[in-house]
C-alpha cells in the first residue's frame, strides 16, 4: 500500500482532470490515475497531414458556462469555420444540392414536428431530476420518426440531418434528442450549432492543458485501474499492475462503457447496474479526409444507412487542399484507413473528389472508450442515470456521460467534473469522508 491521498481521481479525460484540479488547488491531495499515455480521453489533438487536429469531440459554444469560463479564463479563443453555402444531401437515392437556405428551409419544417413536444417534455431542462419525460423515456428516435407520417423523401431527409448523432435507431433513447433540443430552446438547429460547429483555437488540447496546468494533482499515465474497494475508512483503488492506493474517497470519471471493467466493492445497484452492464449503443465513426485542391466549402449528409459517410463538412483549407470532417453512423460500415473507401463515399455527393489521405482514431476499438459519445438507451436519461450521480458512500462518479445539463459533451464532463469535486470537498471537510 502506498501513501493514502485525500482523493482518487480514476480518468484523466475533461470531467477527471477538472476534478483534480478543483480538489487539489482546495489544498487537498489528489491521485489522478490514467489508463492511456496522455489526459484528454475522448478529446484527442492528434497530428495528421502535418498540422495539429482533434481526433475526438471538438466543438463547443458560448452557451456552455464551464467551457465558458474556462476559455475566458485562458485567453482562449475560438477558432471561426470556413463560411459555407454549399449544401448536399441524399434523398431517395438521389443527391440534391442547394445553398444553406434551401437545405435549411427543407429541414426546418421536419424538425419542427420531430422536437415540437422538447421542451413541454423537459420544461425545467436544468433540472431532469425533476421532470417526469413519461411515454417519450420508453420511446426510441426511430419510434418518433415512424410515427411522423412522413414521405419517403421527408424521411430521407430528417433522417440525414439527424444522422450525425445517430448509430442505432432502434437503440437510442428519444428523450435524450429531445432533452438537446430543450436545452437550447427546444430549436434543433440551436442545438446543431451549439453541438457541433465552433472549434477551438489551437484546439481541445488547449483548454485541457490550461486545466491541467493549474493542477496541482498528481498524475500518473498508463495506470489503467482494476478494482475499487469502499470499506469503512476508505477507499482502497488496485491498478491493473497490482499497486494499491489507499484514500479517503474515490471519483470515478470513466465513460460508461468502461465503468463495467473496473471492479467496484460494494458493486452498482438498481438500474443503474443494468445501464452499465448493456452501456450505451453510441459506435458511430469520425474521420478527417484531404482531399485533393481547394475545394468550395460544403456540407453534405446522407440518411443512416444510405451511404457509408452521414455527414461531411470542409472545415479547413490546408497547402492547397481541403480538409474535410466526416461522421459514419456506423463505425463498421466503412474502413476509416482505406482512402478508396471514403472516397466512394465522398463521391456520392462530389464525384470528382480525390482523397489524399485520411487521419482517424477508432473509439469503438479502443478500450478505454469502447464508443463514441453517450446516446442513453431508453429509460436511462432520467432513469438510471441520475442515480449515477449521486454519491455511493466514498465513491463518486463523474464524466460527461452521466452529465445532467450538456450530456455527452466537453461541457457536460467539465460540468459533472467540478461538481463531483465540490460534493467530494464538502464530504471531506465535514468528516463524511
Ligand atoms: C469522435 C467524437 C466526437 C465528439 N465530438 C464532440 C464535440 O464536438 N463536442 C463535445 O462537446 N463533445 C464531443 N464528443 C464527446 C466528448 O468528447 C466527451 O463527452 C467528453 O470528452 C467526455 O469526457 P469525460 O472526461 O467524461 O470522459 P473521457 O474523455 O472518455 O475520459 C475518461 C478517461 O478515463 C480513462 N479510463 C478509462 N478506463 C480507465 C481505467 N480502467 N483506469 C484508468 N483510466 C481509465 C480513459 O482513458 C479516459 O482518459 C465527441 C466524442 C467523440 C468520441
Amino acid at each position: 500500500m502506498t501513501h493514502v491521498y485525500d482523493v482518487v481521481v480514476i480518468g484523466a479525460g475533461f470531467a477527471g482532470v477538472t476534478a483534480a484540479r478543483d480538489l487539489s488547488v482546495d489544498e487537498h491531495s489528489v491521485l489522478l490515475l490514467e489508463a492511456r499515455d496522455r489526459i484528454g480521453g475522448r478529446t484527442y489533438l492528434g497530428e495528421a497531414f502535418g498540422r495539429r487536429l482533434d481526433l475526438g469531440g471538438t466543438y463547443v459554444h458560448w452557451t456552455q458556462p464551464h467551457v465558458w469560463r474556462e476559455l475566458r479564463r485562458h485567453g482562449i479563443p475560438l477558432a471561426v469555420p470556413l463560411d459555407i453555402d454549399r449544401v448536399y444531401w441524399l434523398a431517395e437515392g438521389a443527391v440534391h444540392s442547394g445553398t444553406r437556405t434551401e437545405y435549411g428551409a427543407a429541414v426546418a419544417p421536419l424538425a419542427a414536428r420531430f422536437f415540437a413536444d422538447a421542451r413541454a417534455r423537459f420544461p425545467l431542462p436544468f433540472a431532469i431530476e425533476a421532470v417526469d419525460a413519461g411515454k417519450v423515456e420508453a420511446q426510441t428516435v426511430g419510434d418518433r420518426l415512424d410515427s411522423l407520417g412522413l414521405s419517403p423523401y421527408e424521411r430521407d431527409v430528417l433522417d440525414g440531418a439527424l444522422a450525425t448523432m445517430v448509430h442505432s435507431y432502434d437503440e437510442q433513447g428519444l428523450a435524450q434528442l429531445l432533452f438537446w433540443a430543450a436545452t437550447n430552446f427546444g430549436d434543433w438547429n440551436a442545438f446543431f450549432e451549439a453541438a457541433g460547429f465552433w472549434p477551438i483555437e489551437g484546439g481541445t488540447g488547449r483548454l485541457l492543458d490550461a486545466v491541467m496546468g493549474e493542477s496541482e494533482a498528481e498524475l500518473r499515465l498508463s495506470t489503467p485501474v482494476r478494482a475499487v474497494e469502499v470499506d469503512d475508512s476508505g477507499v482502497v483503488v488496485t491498478t491493473r499492475a497490482g499497486e494499491r492506493v489507499r484514500a479517503r474517497a474515490a471519483v470515478l470519471a470513466v465513460p460508461l462503457n468502461t465503468l463495467g471493467d473496473i471492479e467496484l466493492t460494494p458493486g452498482i445497484a438498481g438500474p443503474a447496474s443494468g445501464m452499465v452492464a448493456a452501456g450505451h449503443p453510441m459506435r458511430t465513426a469520425k474521420l478527417w479526409a484531404r482531399l485533393r485542391g481547394e475545394l468550395e466549402p460544403f456540407y453534405a449528409f446522407a440518411p443512416v444507412g444510405g451511404n457509408g459517410i452521414n455527414a461531411a463538412r470542409l472545415e479547413h483549407h490546408h497547402e492547397g487542399d481541403s480538409l474535410v470532417v466526416c461522421f459514419a453512423s456506423d463505425a463498421a460500415a466503412l474502413d476509416a484507413r482505406d482512402r478508396g473507401a471514403v472516397q466512394a463515399a465522398l463521391r456520392t455527393f462530389l464525384p470528382d473528389v480525390e482523397v489524399v489521405d485520411t487521419a482517424f482514431h477508432d473509439w469503438v476499438g479502443d478500450e478505454f472508450s469502447q464508443g463514441t459519445w453517450v446516446h442513453h438507451r431508453p429509460g436511462n436519461l432520467t432513469g438510471a442515470v441520475p442515480l449515477l450521480r449521486e454519491p455511493h458512500g466514498r465513491l463518486h462518479f463523474a464524466g460527461g456521460d452521466i452529465a445532467s445539463l450538456v450530456v455527452g459533451g466537453i461541457e457536460g464532463a467539465m460540468e459533472t467534473g467540478a461538481s463531483t469535486a465540490r460534493t467530494v470537498a464538502a464530504a471531506l471537510a465535514d468528516g463524511t469522508h
